[in-house]
């Protein structure tokens, strides 16, 4: 029976119907040409978005599916890690429409869904290792099986997503930038000297990614021409507008951080499958996990080791509706799910007392 996903933890107001796996219709308003008059999410305009979009996007999902509310069994949606306002607008449609109809409630960590949602196209062998890289985390995780997950290691402080998108910002490229970074990266050879590793010199498995908006920082202050003008919001092909030697330097610059980043994040992964040898698969998840240099270095990590890495297609990996019903439909097949007191965790661990029916799968 179809699973109604809810996804509205930051800028996107997401909508899926999930069964088994397969979607069966989904929705998606992205407010990223809002907030990128911003140049990054203002917190208050998002929530007004999201409530202003909700309802009418619901009826044009059933629409999408041919289905109406009654062909529904059960109703998943995201409750942190996000923006507190944001949050409670996809809480607050989702347990009026479990007032109204009586379908089950299910409370979704974002990350943990990230993490799931590789096996709605591979399937996920268990125990895995996974590796969460998105705007907000870069986590690894020893994932037991599709309810429990262990946090191994963490970043200390920005996130891997946030190293593209600060760069992309001292550039002036669109935001979020990271797909642009990716773009203007692609077929330029790096020069793997041009920025350091960090933090990788230790035995830990944590991350520090802000030293790398300071080095990315100081080497634009020396190669100024490559501060853009302010370019289109909208502008989808930067490359063919950029004069060739510019679009040339800034390649071999971006391919560069890319590597330094994807690197960075092979080199812990690596020692975590030391670490965790019984790990059957290597799972990568979150928007970074759509970049091109990432999931070659993640490919042939996993091959040196005999296993299948498996990662998302680009669509899966960014924010989603999907990869939150596919988690519901998961928990609620397990028995978990919540009462009509869900609160939103905008931050940090789920607590596990609240789960009706079992124990906290985050
Ligand atoms: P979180 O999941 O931690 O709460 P989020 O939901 O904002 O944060 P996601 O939507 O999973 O994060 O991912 C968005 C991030 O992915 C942004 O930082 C964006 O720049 C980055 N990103 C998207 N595509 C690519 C790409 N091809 N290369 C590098 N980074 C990318
Ligand atoms: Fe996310
Ligand atoms: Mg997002």
């Amino acid at each position: 029976m179809p699973i109604l996903g809810i996804e509205t933890s930051c800028d996107e107001t997401g909508l899926a119907v999930v069964e088994r796996g397969r979607v069966l219709a989904e929705r998606l308003a992205s407010q990223a040409d809002l907030h990128s008059l911003f140049g990054g999410v203002v917190p208050e305009l998002a929530s007004r978005e999201h409530q202003r979009i909700i309802a009418p996007l619901f009826g044009a999902l059933l629409n999408d599916a041919g289905l109406s509310v009654r062909d529904l069994n059960g109703v998943a949606v995201a409750r942190g890690p996000g923006l507190m306002g944001s949050l409670l607008v996809g809480i607050g449609f989702a347990k009026g429409l479990c007032c109204a109809t009586g379908l089950s409630l299910v409370g979704v960590n974002h990350l943990h869904a990230h993490l799931l949602a590789a096996d709605m196209e591979q399937r996920i062998e268990w125990p895995a290792l996974g590796l969460l890289v998105s705007g907000g985390h870069t986590h690894l995780y020893r994932m037991r099986s599709p309810t429990s997950f262990d946090l191994i290691g963490r970043t200390l402080d920005d996130a891997a997503g946030e190293a593209f998108d600060k760069a992309a910002k001292i550039c002036n490229l669109p935001y979020p930038g990271g797909s642009h970074v990716d773009a203007l990266s692609r077929g330029h050879a790096p020069d793997p000297k041009l920025f350091p590793r960090p933090y990788t010199d230790n035995d830990n498995l944590d991350f520090s990614f802000s030293g790398l908006k300071t080095a990315f920082g100081q080497l634009v202050a020396k190669r100024p021409h490559l501060r853009l003008a302010r370019l289109a919001l909208d502008d989808r092909d930067i490359g063919a507008r950029l004069p060739g030697d510019v679009r040339e330097e800034l390649g071999m610059v971006l391919a560069s951080l890319s590597l330094a980043v994807a690197e960075t994040l092979t080199i812990k992964t690596a020692r975590a499958l030391d670490t965790f040898s019984d790990a059957k698969c290597l799972v990568l998840a979150g928007g970074v996990a759509a970049n091109t240099m990432l999931r070659e270095n993640m490919a042939a990590l996993a091959a040196s080791r005999g296993l299948a890495l498996v990662a998302p297609s680009p669509r899966l990996c960014t924010d989603n509706a999907a990869m939150i019903g596919y988690a519901g439909e998961i928990f609620l097949a397990s028995g978990l799910r919540h009462d009509l007191s869900l609160d939103a965790v905008p931050r940090g661990r789920i607590v596990p007392e609240d789960w009706v029916g079992g124990n906290c799968p985050a």
